[in-house]
């Protein structure tokens, strides 16, 4: 789950997904934070936003609780919420699309109970808003959850309804749980030990250890990053990257690196 970041012509907040998109690519940033131009929403985003509801109240539950069969009907209960929004209303063609989405989506969160047991601990935070000062950056943000490991060590963890990129890849994706990392030590004073990538679609569980060194080096690639959004904010200029990410981008249609021909 992502805050928008409010930008007019200097910046004043940013999130770890807004920070994330102009690491990637600056053009990217501008669509989304900037220019503000909404998205269509999928199938996917959709399959994200009723998974991430269903495990935050899956926690609600006791212990014993804590079932497949009960995550199954959260997720009906939270889709019956969100598809009569004004976001995903009429998202799906016919009623079997809805239905074969459905059943996808119960065997993806089936996968859940593959990775980790829920009747084994309480978290400490389930989506927690965020909004830290790192020193002049005032950065925000929701952290999926948090919870305390054998040794009372802070472990945050951040669920994946995608595919799981190869092991090889999947360092940047580290990036955004990072920042969160950085604002949860600047919040409590304590050093989170992991973070973790939960990814449903695998099902696959990367993790990664973090200390004081990590997070120094991350609050200063933050400052780069926020001095040079600052920067493209004053002179207008967004560079787009083409990359392996345009396939994905809902902008490619109207992005320069794709609709300007070369002079
Ligand atoms: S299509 Fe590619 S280059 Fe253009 S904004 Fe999207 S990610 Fe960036």
């Amino acid at each position: 789950m992502t805050v928008e970041t409010t930008v007019p012509d200097t910046l004043h907040t940013l999130s770890p997904s807004r920070a994330g998109d102009f690491k990637t690519c600056p053009q990217l940033f501008k669509f989304r934070a900037v220019d503000r131009i909404p998205e269509p929403v999928s199938i996917h985003q959709a399959r994200g936003t009723t998974a991430h509801l269903a495990l935050q109240r899956l926690f609600d539950d006791p212990i014993e609780a804590r079932t497949p069969d009960r995550l199954f009907d959260l997720f009906r209960e939270a889709w019956t919420e969100i598809r009569a929004t004004e976001e995903f209303r009429g998202l799906f063609p016919t009623v079997e699309d809805e239905r074969l989405w459905g059943v996808e989506s119960l065997e993806l969160l089936a996968n859940y109970f593959t990775i980790e047991d829920p009747t084994r601990f309480d978290p400490t935070e389930r989506e927690l808003e965020m909004v830290e000062d790192l020193d002049g950056m005032l950065i925000r943000g929701i952290l999926d959850r948090m919870d305390r490991d054998d040794t009372g060590r802070l472990v945050i963890t951040d669920y994946k309804t995608g595919k799981a990129p190869p092991e090889t890849y999947a360092l940047p994706a580290f990036f955004a749980l990072k920042i969160y990392a950085l604002l949860i030590r600047n919040r409590t004073g304590q050093t989170p030990a992991e973070v973790r990538l939960l990814y449903l679609n695998g099902p696959t569980l990367y993790r990664l250890g973090i200390d004081d060194r990590q997070l120094d080096a991350m609050d200063s690639q933050l400052r780069a990053l926020w001095a040079a959004i600052d920067r493209a904010l004053a002179t207008g200029r967004f560079p787009p990257r083409p990359g392996r990410l345009c396939d994905w981008c809902s902008y490619r249609k109207i992005c320069p690196a794709w609709t300007t021909s070369p002079d």
